[in-house]
Formats: C-alpha cells, structure tokens, sequence
C-alpha cells in the first residue's frame, strides 16, 4: 500500500469516527528460501513467534506511522542480511482474526495463553485468557447470542 492510498483510508476513517479500529502492522516478504510449505510470500511481521505487534492509529496518525516506522527499524536490524523486505501496512483487528492471526499492541503485554477444554466436544485449543472459546457450534449454542465460555469457564448461560 502507497502512502497515498494509505492516506485516503486513514482520512475516511476519521470522516467517520473509525480511526480508533485502524492499526499499522509491519508486512514482511520473504527471499523463496525462507517461505513456508505453503509457499506464502508476504506475511505479517511477528515478534515474538506467532504474535504479531499492531501500532493503534488513534488518537493521532502521524505519531503513529513514526511509532510503526522505529517497530520496522528494530525488525529490519533483526533480520538483517537474510533477504527480507518490511513495509509498514494498514489493517483492522477483524482482519487479522479472519486470517488467523494472534496480535497484540506494541509495548503492552502479551496476553497469557492457557488451555481451554471445551466440555462439549473435548476439543483443546490455546487461548488467551479471558477469549472466549467458541470451540465448535455446540458449545455456543445452548448459551444463546453474546454467550460462550471464559477463559475455559462456563459464562452468559445456565
Ligand atoms: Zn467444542
């Protein structure tokens, strides 16, 4: 994405009061020796492994592109000499969740993980605490809408 581009995104936001769900993440592009099996080529930056830092724009943009640009900085000194190229990109946190990303807010704590056994189908899964698990359908069902479990604890239900 071009500054210009970026631009407009982050401009329409504020028209509506949504800068506060907009967040600069660092995309990463990998040399063909260090893609996955999958033979992804750009991914989101993480650090540490499988956590990917996310710079807040609101309240203000210009200070957050700084912020996001010295994350990048830290990132590229890391890697440096093994082929991969960082840019600084825009994204909101449904889109990461969509795509199965864990992330947290640069310089604030990551949130601990345990794992959380869902009493309907035993299935595992590692969780942050306090998500709530939506292991399977049948575990939000008998709960109704805004129900589910918490952090491996039956809540908003019977
Ligand atoms: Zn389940």
């Amino acid at each position: 994405m071009n500054r210009t581009q970026a631009r407009k995104i982050i401009n329409g936001a504020a028209a509506v009061g949504d800068l506060h769900a907009l967040f600069y993440f660092v995309e990463m592009t990998l040399p063909a020796s260090l893609r996955p099996p999958s033979g992804a080529a750009t991914m989101a930056a993480s650090y540490p492994a499988g956590w990917v830092p996310v710079v807040p724009l609101a309240p203000d943009p210009d200070a957050a592109r700084h912020y996001v640009h010295l994350m990048l900085e830290l990132m590229a000194s890391a890697n440096r000499g093994r082929g991969i190229v960082l840019s600084v990109e825009l994204t909101a946190p449904d889109i990461l969740e969509d795509c199965g990303v864990r992330w947290y807010v640069w310089g604030e704590p990551i949130p601990a993980l345990v794992d959380a056994v869902c009493p309907v189908c035993g299935g595992v899964r590692r969780v942050a605490v306090g998500a709530v698990l939506d292991c399977c359908p049948a575990s939000l069902a008998p709960l109704g809408v805004g129900a589910g479990m918490y952090a491996g604890q039956w809540w908003g239900g019977a």
